[in-house]
């Protein structure tokens, strides 16, 4: 009997835990949301630079997890702050704790043939359902080829790798090769794993960046990581931006043609100026000493105007510009994106690209001339990331 009774704890215990799935307010941080729940500002406020700094990039409309208790207590929160990372805070005790944690998703490498029957961007929508891979495409092709050239029975053939999480695509495909016939010609894009970037099959940079770095910098003082182990803390950290050290008063250029749709105090980036650019960028410039006057949300700005200076504002041991891009909402590294002057490999690096790139040509031709036309499925997907969120 005893035993039975404790069964029935436990199992009631289990059902009366909630998790549910939200979707973060808009308005709301990482210190209204202690407050809400009740939680000590402490908490917050003891975190390293690093991590308050990851508690300014929640952002609203991202995921969250929320679990409570019979008595509506929290007892755990996950909030998804990058495509890798996401926020756990949880009960302990009387207490609470901060912690990171990875997101789970599964990884799959496809490669597909579309014969072009309308324009290169909806035939491959249409294909794979996949409206970033056709974003994607569209850009690593914008410097090099002009579609309007492409007609009926053109071929593309995208060899990519794309995250799934929760039985959905998940983040920005990684296009790692592709070749574009346009009547016998063929013109190949093939990444670079070691810039991100975007070359031929001669080692020619291709793709045009609209985005230029915000300033002149002394150096970078903390680069973009996406998520790397301490081994300290026992937990994964991550960096999602670039800082520039740079003097104080420096002046901030905005990276590209946009519009500000937020300038204000950002918890632990201070005073903060985030821009939207086309096709889903946004560009966040945080720490700085003061905003050049005159702007406001809603002003247009042009690449190459001065928004702001560098400052200390927030948490930060120096002046510095720490340097945010988003790609619909999502942190990806700028150091991918912005323009450089190198836009030609050599010495060893181009070696080695050429050699790795000549098996990926190989690989395209034969799918190009054999399609096996397998699409992604997302139902046939061993779905390691439903078990755990
Ligand atoms: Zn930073």
């Amino acid at each position: 009997m005893k035993y039975l009774i404790c069964i029935l704890l436990i199992v009631s215990s289990l059902f009366s835990l909630e998790v549910k799935k939200l979707s973060w307010p808009k308005g709301d941080t990482f210190l209204t949301f202690l407050q809400e729940n009740n939680i000590d500002n402490k908490l917050y406020f003891n975190l390293e630079r690093e991590d308050k700094e990851l508690c300014s990039e929640i952002r609203a409309g991202a995921t969250y997890y929320e679990t409570k208790n019979d008595k509506g207590e929290l007892v755990q929160a996950l909030i998804e702050v990058s495509e890798e990372i996401q926020l756990q805070i949880y009960k302990d005790g009387d207490g609470y704790k901060f912690s990171t944690l990875p997101i789970i998703f599964d990884e799959v490498v496809e490669t597909v043939t579309i014969p072009i029957t309308s324009s290169p961007y909806q035939d491959i929508l249409n294909t794979t359902s996949n409206s970033e891979l056709a974003n994607e495409f569209i850009r690593a092709y914008s410097g090099s080829v002009n579609f309007k050239y492409m007609r009926k029975n053109d071929t593309i053939t995208i060899k990519y790798r794309q995250r799934i999480r929760l039985g959905q695509y998940h983040g920005t495909p990684d296009i790692i090769s592709a070749v574009v016939k346009i009547r016998n010609k063929e013109y190949f894009i093939f990444k670079n794993e070691d810039d991100g970037k975007y070359y031929n099959e001669a080692g020619k940079s291709l793709t045009s960046y609209f985005f230029k770095i915000p300033l002149t910098y002394t150096r970078i003082s903390s680069p973009f990581t996406r998520k790397r182990w301490h081994p300290i803390l026992k937990r994964y950290r991550a960096h999602l931006g670039i800082d520039y050290a740079a003097p104080r008063g420096r002046a901030i250029h905005s990276a590209a043609d946009g519009r500000i749709v937020f300038r204000g105090r950002k918890g632990g980036y201070g005073n903060v100026i985030e821009i939207v650019h086309k096709n889903g960028y946004k560009t966040l410039y945080a720490h700085q000493s003061r905003f050049k006057p005159g702007l406001r949300v809603g002003s247009r700005v042009r690449q190459g105007q001065t928004i702001g200076y560098v400052g200390t504002t927030g948490v930060s041991t120096g002046p510095h510009l720490h340097f945010g891009l988003y790609k619909n909402g999502r942190a990806i590294n700028p150091a991918k994106m912005v323009r450089v002057t190198k836009s030609i490999l050599s010495g060893n690096a181009k070696k080695k690209f050429l050699k790795y790139t000549k098996v990926l040509a190989k690989e395209l031709e034969e799918e190009r001339k054999n399609p096996t036309q397998k699409v992604l499925d997302l139902k046939e997907i061993p779905n390691k990331s439903l078990l755990k969120v």
